[in-house]
């Protein structure tokens, strides 16, 4: 099991996020996490990535606990968080060398991932002169340059124009081959586009788990 997840619960104050989520993805699975704004996504994909400690319940990671094992579940999981805070005022290829230094890969590692994602043409620009779709591009190439083995990507493709998104998704299809992939979205076609498994989420509540042929057959 590549993710483990048993009960979760999430409050914010008196607010209930996540009630009573229990989700388990096995390795190589792209899961679609749906759900209209305010379903919980963000708040799952946090916890799952150990940057939200939930109120109760357990989360395991390649079978070890997120919570003991914050520092090791990092390096297995890839995270492009919604409205992925960028340093606007770098430079592509330094804002990703410093990621790379972060995470202790070689600056060879560095000109793969730029070349991988497709920033090679830009990687001399500052972020802040892209595009949006380039922006992502950034995002994604800083969640892959450690080779983790887990992506959480939280609405990957938000905000993009039409031809954007199919870039994105196409470049995510690329990038997580082969990887364990959790994609939140409120966009049908885009978990239909994407996903082998959909989990619909709505008021912090799992509501429905299946694969995408028999979710589309029923929704
Ligand atoms: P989604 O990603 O599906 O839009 P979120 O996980 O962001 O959903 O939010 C789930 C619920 O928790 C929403 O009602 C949201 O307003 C609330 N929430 C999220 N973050 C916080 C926070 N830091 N403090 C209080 N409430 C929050
Ligand atoms: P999104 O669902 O768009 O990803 P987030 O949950 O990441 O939103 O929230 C964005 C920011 O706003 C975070 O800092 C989060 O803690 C905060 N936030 C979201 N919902 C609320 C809320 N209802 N009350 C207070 N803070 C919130």
């Amino acid at each position: 099991m590549t993710i483990s997840i048993k009960d979760l619960n999430k409050k914010y104050g008196e607010q209930w996020a996540l009630k009573n989520v229990s989700l388990n993805v096995d390795k190589g699975e792209v899961i679609g996490l749906l759900g209209p704004n305010g379903a919980g996504k963000s708040t799952l994909m946090k916890c799952i990535v150990g940057a939200l400690e939930p109120t109760s319940g357990e989360i395991l990671v390649n079978d070890r606990s997120v919570k003991d094992h914050a520092f090791e579940t990092k390096q297995f999981i890839g995270y492009l968080p919604e409205n992925n805070p960028l340093y606007m005022d770098m430079y592509v290829k330094e804002y990703l060398s410093f990621v790379a230094d972060i995470r202790k890969q070689t600056s060879q590692s560095i000109d793969e991932v730029i070349e991988k994602v497709g920033l090679t043409p830009e990687k001399n620009k500052k972020i802040k002169q892209l595009s949006k779709g380039y922006k992502q591009r950034v995002g994604l190439a800083q969640a892959i340059i450690h080779q983790p083995d887990i992506l959480i990507l939280d609405e990957p493709t938000n905000g993009l124009d039409p031809n954007q998104i199919i870039e994105i998704r196409n470049l995510i299809k690329e990038v997580g081959e082969n990887k364990t992939v959790i994609i939140s979205t409120h966009i049908m076609q885009e978990v239909a586009a994407l996903c082998s498994r959909v989990v619909l989420l709505n008021k912090g509540e799992k509501l429905a788990d299946k694969s995408i042929v028999e979710f589309q057959g029923k929704y």
